[in-house]
């Protein structure tokens, strides 16, 4: 029998995506150094605070955030676990609303408001439109989300950030699909005076061909298209229902699915 791995696009066992909260001004020199290095991230915006103290200003948000996400993270930052449910879908559709108006697409992710949530707030989560939420919670691992509404990134960047860079750079196995998914808030480069961890971490990782630079929504829908693939009792056949393309490999050959397309594997 032969071993029918999924890949990431072209072929590659390996994704980084970057995840900030609350779109402070310092986005703009944190965008500015991703973009230098071709890093990818996601970062989560209350709407109800742009053109307010040290946040950016709705007018910037489009141009600023090209080739990233915006994603949501509750209108006006409250802690949702005591908020009624109520205000946790209008917190939700509002920060959605104005986000999507801003940015001209559906704004589908979120990242937890002082990274509280329970039960009752992920339950809502489908129901607003919400396709994932990033949590707090470190992992220290590369591992790819089991439940998308409890995100859990690798790392914190003022935890451990360089060397598990390089354990994932370094990390050849294709034995394993890997994510390093690091999370923080630009201000905190600012108060903690450490621009240059953030710069060395993105020199470092930047610009590799075996690695996915992606937002966190880039993933999700790949992650989709994936587990729409539908293979034949034989595993000889392989028909992928999606638009977007696909990739597996076959006894270490990588092949590429195109959307609409059964292929022989
Ligand atoms: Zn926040």
């Amino acid at each position: 029998m032969r071993t029918i791995y999924y890949c990431f696009p072209d072929g590659r066992h390996k994704a980084l995506t970057m995840s900030y909260d609350d779109g402070n001004i310092a986005d703009r020199r944190l965008v500015e150094i991703f973009n230098t290095h071709g890093v990818k991230g996601t970062f989560h915006l209350n709407a109800g605070l742009l053109d307010t103290g040290d946040r950016v200003s709705s007018s910037e948000v489009k141009n600023l955030y090209t080739g990233h996400e915006v994603a949501a993270h509750a209108y006006t930052h409250p802690t949702l676990e005591r908020c009624p449910s109520e205000q946790v879908v209008l917190q939700l559709m509002e920060d959605r609303k104005a986000l999507e108006r801003l940015v001209g697409y559906p704004v589908r992710g979120l990242s937890y408001p002082n990274g509280s949530h329970n039960r009752r707030i992920r339950d809502i989560l489908p129901h607003v439109g919400i396709d994932y939420s990033r949590v707090v919670e470190s992992t220290k691992s590369f591992s790819i989300p089991d439940d998308l509404y409890q995100w859990r990134p690798t790392c914190h960047h003022n935890h451990d950030l360089m060397p598990l860079a390089r354990a994932f750079v370094n990390q050849s196995k294709p034995a394993y699909l890997i994510l390093m998914y690091v999370w923080g808030h630009s201000f905190e480069f600012d108060r903690q005076n450490n621009w240059d961890l953030i710069e060395e971490f993105c020199e470092f990782i930047g610009g590799r061909p075996d690695i996915w630079y992606a937002t966190n929504i880039e993933i999700v829908d790949y992650l989709d298209t994936l587990k729409r693939l539908k293979f034949s009792a034989a595993g000889d056949l392989v028909y992928n229902p999606s638009v977007a393309p696909a990739w597996i490999s076959v006894d270490g050959e990588v092949m590429e699915i195109k959307g609409g397309s059964c292929i022989s594997i």
